[in-house]
């Protein structure tokens, strides 16, 4: 059943509420000391853990480094859009991939937004050609570094048919990691916190819905007309 609400002072339509995901997986914690290490890989080889790294094999990343590597899970904010084929599926999908990472987390989902093709222009972000798009914030626990989520999340924007034939085209699924806990980054392939967040409505709105303490009601408005 779709839910029909119309927000304001932002132009955005919740369509529908994403599915909260169950979680399987338990973040593992910091390591202390090497010998706080050494102990954790002999716990690794009881039961519980053997399941822990069949998952982790399944994503493709070293099946060692996963818990050599373990840290404290970052609390991290996707965004998600889409406006190509099934949209709202395609991010309901993307949802139940990110569910799937290894060492990974979905704690909260916003409703399912419906707004304006967007881009760049002169006088800040206009109306771009193309249909409408499907748009989406997700709050995530990860301990996999950032660089490592980020390409978990191009993989399943690959995985869903995503092309990048110009820029601002018409895309399959579009996943933007907004912020990766208090950290910032400025590498090739990746800043965050994303350095349009704040310019976008689509992005605002559902990410107050799930952490209204990160934004504030004059940032709300300052992207009120679009
Ligand atoms: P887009 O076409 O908008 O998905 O942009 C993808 C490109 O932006 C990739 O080359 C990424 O490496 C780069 N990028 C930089 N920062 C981010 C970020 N915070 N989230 C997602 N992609 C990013």
């Amino acid at each position: 059943m779709l839910k029909q609400q119309v927000l304001r002072p932002v132009r955005a339509i919740v369509i529908s509420p994403l599915p909260m995901p169950q979680c399987h997986q338990t973040v593992q914690p910091r390591r202390k000391s090497a010998a706080v290490a050494a102990s954790r890989s002999t716990a690794l080889a009881g039961p519980p853990k053997v399941q822990a790294i069949r998952r982790h094999r399944t994503s493709g990343l070293p099946t060692e480094g996963c818990y050599v590597a373990a840290r404290d899970a970052v609390t991290t904010y996707v965004a998600l859009g889409a406006n190509l084929g099934d949209a709202a599926q395609a991010l309901r999908q993307a949802v139940a991939a990110v569910r799937l990472l290894p060492l990974t987390q979905v704690t909260r989902t916003s409703s399912l937004y419906k707004t304006a093709p967007l881009e760049a222009g002169p006088s800040g972000e206009q109306r771009a050609p193309g249909g409408d798009y499907i748009n989406a914030v997700i709050e995530v626990q990860t301990s996999l570094t950032a660089p490592e989520f980020l390409t978990e999340l191009q993989r399943i924007e690959l995985a869903a048919g995503r092309e990048r034939p110009y820029i601002n085209a018409p895309r399959t699924l579009d996943l933007d990691v907004l912020l990766y806990g208090r950290g910032s980054i400025d590498s090739k392939h990746l800043t965050v916190p994303h350095p349009r967040m704040m310019e976008r409505a689509f992005v605002l709105v559902p990410l107050a819905e799930i952490a209204p303490a990160l934004i504030t009601a004059v940032q709300l408005q300052a992207v009120a007309h679009q």
